[in-house]
């Protein structure tokens, strides 16, 4: 048993029970006795009755005050039956939800065979972060980068990650040509479009990225037809424009035929942009969107396999990548943050990441619902929003998106189950893509990389409906 302030959920309990005066925000003595048969078969008696205030949104009436008792128990009978509420189990842990609602009004542990009721205690010789879980959500990093992020884990020697065993090839090192000349940000963009996959995401079979060289900060989005390259491209020129007051100078580009298109040609002079393509043949000249790329769909393919993710849900995986990569040390600009450099101000993560494909509970807070409707919906977490403080969570049943921060994780539980398809299946529809270069010039030396950090996560946002979206991530 732990402190005496800490409280167990018992199933075997009819009252509840505490020894602890302290606990008790009120407590009215009683001349009379009550007693009172533990799970031991002993007999002790109760010598008053008050209420335990246990969170702001949890309190418990009649709970029986037993002197000397070491313990406190919470009923599991007494606590659903008052307060009409549900508790959900796991292997190591509990949530406790209203009825109807769905809202989560508290939580627990499992510790030595028994479920607490509150927070983990922090015990100072574990280390607060558990690497495996900060890697799982920051997209699969590179335990030097991950290191990077969380000095406190340096002196870890390995991670081991099936999943990023098989989601990413063993990776040549590419040539580091160049190292960025570009001394402001938006003066030279790069750009590259990924497709046609095999499988289509909700419809999108490419995607394009813009990705700022001078901060390395990448949009991604998604596309159904590479012709969508021109209102993509002008609308994240217009967001460049009015959001940062910059003007772009070059677009980098390889010899793609849509970024030669007479209407994007139109909108490139008419801005005085001028556009640099890559001499035929050598596409090593695109090398900073090409290995963007290339990071993004191994990112992907590590996310979809390590959570057994259906491939068709591929869009969700590289928008998840996009906004992580973001938000991690990038070598090529000496470990500085890509999202850091344009946006010094905001923090890193407007919600704290969680572990992509997990299972998650969208609770809907909207008042238009009576109180019988059900209000909290099971989802797989599938990614972020860069406009809302909010996760994107979508329902195969239901099939619909979610947005919302309104949203309770179970962060070790799949969605999927691990035969929902095999690898060769993800490595077929995502292949990663060729990057050609003077094979001579080149060690090749295994290296894995990638990942990002960060919480708070306020709650309110109405359930809504969202179809997948070309959104881009920032
Ligand atoms: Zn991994």
């Amino acid at each position: 048993m732990e402190g005496h302030n800490s409280c167990v959920i018992d199933s075997g309990a009819s009252d509840h029970i505490s020894g602890n005066t302290s606990l008790l925000s009120t407590i009215s003595f009683q001349e009379k006795s009550h007693f009172i048969t533990l799970a031991n078969g002993s007999k002790t008696s109760s010598k008053g009755v008050g209420q335990a205030i246990l969170s702001p949104s949890l309190y418990l009436k009649f709970v029986l005050f037993v002197p000397n008792c070491p313990f406190n128990l919470i009923s599991l009978s007494q606590l659903t039956k008052t307060l009409n509420c549900s508790v959900t189990f796991d292997n190591k842990s509990f949530v406790i939800q209203e009825r109807g609602s769905g809202r989560q009004i508290g939580e627990g542990y499992e510790a030595g065979g028994l479920y607490h009721f509150g927070s983990r205690p922090r015990v100072s010789c574990v280390a607060a972060p558990n690497p495996k879980m900060l890697h799982d959500r920051l997209g699969h990093p590179h335990l030097s980068k991950l290191k990077k992020m969380f000095p406190e884990l340096s002196r870890l020697q390995t991670l081991e990650c099936e999943s990023c065993q098989l989601g990413k090839h063993v990776r040549s090192t590419f040539p580091k040509r160049s190292q960025s000349k570009c001394t402001s940000s938006f003066s030279v963009i790069h750009s590259d479009i990924w497709g046609p996959s095999r499988v289509s995401s909700f419809g999108f079979r490419y995607f394009v990225t813009f990705i700022d060289e001078y901060s390395r900060c990448t949009w991604v989005y998604l596309m159904k037809d590479r012709s969508e390259l021109l209102s993509l491209f002008t609308s994240f020129l217009n967001e460049i424009k009015n959001q940062f007051g910059q003007v772009i100078k070059i677009l980098r580009s390889d010899n793609a035929k849509e970024y030669f298109s007479s209407a994007l040609s139109n909108v490139l002079s008419s801005h005085g942009i001028l556009h640099q393509s890559t001499c035929p043949h050598t596409p090593q000249q695109n090398g900073i969107a090409e290995r963007k790329n290339r990071h993004l769909v191994e990112t992907a393919r590590t996310l979809l396999l390590s959570a057994n993710v259906p491939v068709h849900h591929w869009g969700d995986a590289i928008l998840t990548a996009g906004f992580l990569i973001n938000r991690m040390p990038s070598s090529s600009l000496n470990h500085k943050v890509p999202f850091s450099i344009l946006f010094p101000e905001n923090p890193l993560f407007h919600t704290s990441p969680r572990v992509f494909g997990c299972v998650c509970f969208v609770h809907d807070m909207s008042p238009r619902l009576d109180k019988l409707s059900a209000r909290s919906l099971k989802c797989v977490f599938l990614g972020y929003s860069r406009l809302q403080k909010g996760y994107r969570c979508y329902s195969p049943e239901t099939k619909k998106y979610y947005m919302s921060a309104n949203v309770t994780f179970f962060e070790q539980t799949p969605y999927f189950s691990p035969s929902v398809q095999d690898v060769h299946v993800i490595q077929q529809v995502l292949p990663i893509p060729m990057v050609e270069y003077n094979i001579s010039n080149v060690p090749v030396t295994p290296s894995l990389d990638q990942s990002p950090p960060e919480p708070s996560s306020p709650p309110i946002d109405s359930l809504q409906h969202r179809t997948p979206t070309t959104s881009p991530v920032v």
